[in-house]
């Protein structure tokens, strides 16, 4: 008889460390401690694995940011899924199709000029494309006058792509599990204990867990988490959300980005096109789905594929994400509550992220420092004015 996914043990008294959040991030922190020989581990979800925005996202994987931090932390990232399925012995269906960015004004034409040179000098593959080559790849992409904002180039970022959401989750779930992690679904965390500045537990569904670290992979959720504890992060939550269509003949291959009209779209393997769209422009717990905001990215899809008009939308979702003011994550320990690790930050672009993030918070606990990759990614750039600017952390806009 095949195993199960995962196990239902019951849920001990201790672990030496409990994580918040059965999404990709949290599931990806816990596979690296057990890869690390730290099993005495819990993930605690309020609801089913990959509930979160991990079962919500639109799959994007990439490397081309903007600023020499990201871009190293994004490539390893990027390298892990690479590797990802045959180490876990799971298919992701990782397909690297490649990714293009629309340049649709000499502004935003000059800030893709510059990735793809900071993505060069860092040993990633980026590079600008004229309509020439768009034509070749996209030969329904409307290169014409006709637009309000006509295409005038592109960053091409060939090893960009999508990996499987769901699989990602399973995959990373079963990985962790067979070695020996807990997971439990459906257990809502309510409070976390502290003394002397120290996490010493959490309490869920009415249960005590002593434990020596708490990491907050809560994604939108993750300012509660921290509130928890008496930290206050400099992120809010915001919906983010997406939309399919009903599947076509295969048109297209490749992801397409426009941060001008905020709006990208690919057609997957099934022949379906996913959408998606800015952020919704308030901040907010909810996961409802508006018309604006289904209208905006269809039309803004529409202008660039005009062929695309007349196909139905099947369905559309949203989920709640998590931004910090520089758009970059947040990954350390708490310099106020030791023991609490923030994994968080993640906003609109932190799924492609979770190899890197899960090895690199991994080590920070077994270490207790955290390795030079995260290094500039600590709390503590908030309180001395050292952000990463990282404009190109989102397809869109913002
Ligand atoms: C529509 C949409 C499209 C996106 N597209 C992309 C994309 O193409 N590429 C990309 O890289 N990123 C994308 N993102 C962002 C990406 O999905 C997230 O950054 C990433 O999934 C965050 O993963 P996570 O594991 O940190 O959080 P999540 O997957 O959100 O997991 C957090 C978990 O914490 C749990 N939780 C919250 N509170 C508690 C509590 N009190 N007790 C216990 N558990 C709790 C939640 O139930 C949830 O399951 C997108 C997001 C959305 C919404």
């Amino acid at each position: 008889m095949s195993r199960k996914m995962w196990r239902k043990p019951p849920v001990k008294s201790h672990y030496h460390v409990v994580i918040i959040g059965a999404g990709v991030h949290g599931l990806s922190v816990a596979y690296h401690l057990a890869k690390r020989g730290i099993t005495d581990v819990a993930v605690l979800d309020r609801t089913y694995v990959g509930g979160g925005n991990s079962g919500r996202n639109t799959q994007i994987i990439r490397a081309n940011q903007r600023t020499a931090e990201n871009v190293v932390f994004y490539d390893e990232a990027l390298r892990g899924w690479e590797r990802l399925s045959q180490e876990v012995n799971f298919n992701m269906l990782i397909d690297q199709v490649g990714l293009t960015t629309l340049g649709h004004t000499d502004f935003s034409l000059e800030r893709l000029r510059l990735r793809a040179e900071v993505n060069k000098a860092v040993g990633v593959e980026s590079m600008m494309i004229g309509k020439e080559r768009l034509q070749e790849l996209f030969p329904f992409l409307d290169l014409s006058d006709r637009p309000r904002l006509p295409i005038l180039g592109a960053l091409y970022h060939p090893r960009g792509g999508v990996i499987r959401h769901d699989a990602v989750v399973w995959g990373y779930a079963s990985a962790a599990d067979g070695m020996g992690i807990d997971i439990h679904p459906h257990t809502k965390v309510g409070a976390i204990r502290v003394k002397d500045d120290q996490v010493t537990g959490v309490s869920a569904v009415g249960q005590e867990i002593s434990c020596d670290y708490v990491v907050n992979a809560t994604a939108g959720w993750c300012s509660t988490i921290a509130e928890m504890v008496g930290v206050r992060l400099p992120i809010i939550t915001v919906p983010l959300q997406a939309c399919v269509t009903e599947p076509m003949k295969p048109i297209m291959t490749g992801v397409i980005m426009s941060g001008d009209l905020a709006a990208y779209f690919y057609q997957t393997d099934r022949g379906e096109f996913v959408m998606g769209a800015e952020i919704d422009p308030y901040t907010s717990y909810s996961y409802r789905t508006t018309l604006p905001t289904l209208e905006a990215m269809a039309s803004a899809v529409v202008e660039i594929m005009p062929c695309l008009a007349n196909v139905n939308v099947l369905r559309n979702w949203a989920g709640i994400c998590d931004i910090t003011p520089d758009f970059s994550p947040i990954m350390c320990e708490s310099p106020e509550v030791k023991g609490f690790i923030l994994d968080c930050g993640w906003g609109t672009y932190g799924f492609k992220t979770a190899p890197a993030a899960g090895y690199n918070v991994a080590e920070l606990i077994r270490t207790g420092e955290p390795p030079d990759t995260i290094k500039p990614f600590s709390i503590t750039r908030f309180y001395e004015n050292r952000p990463v600017d990282e404009k190109a952390s989102a397809g869109t806009a913002h």
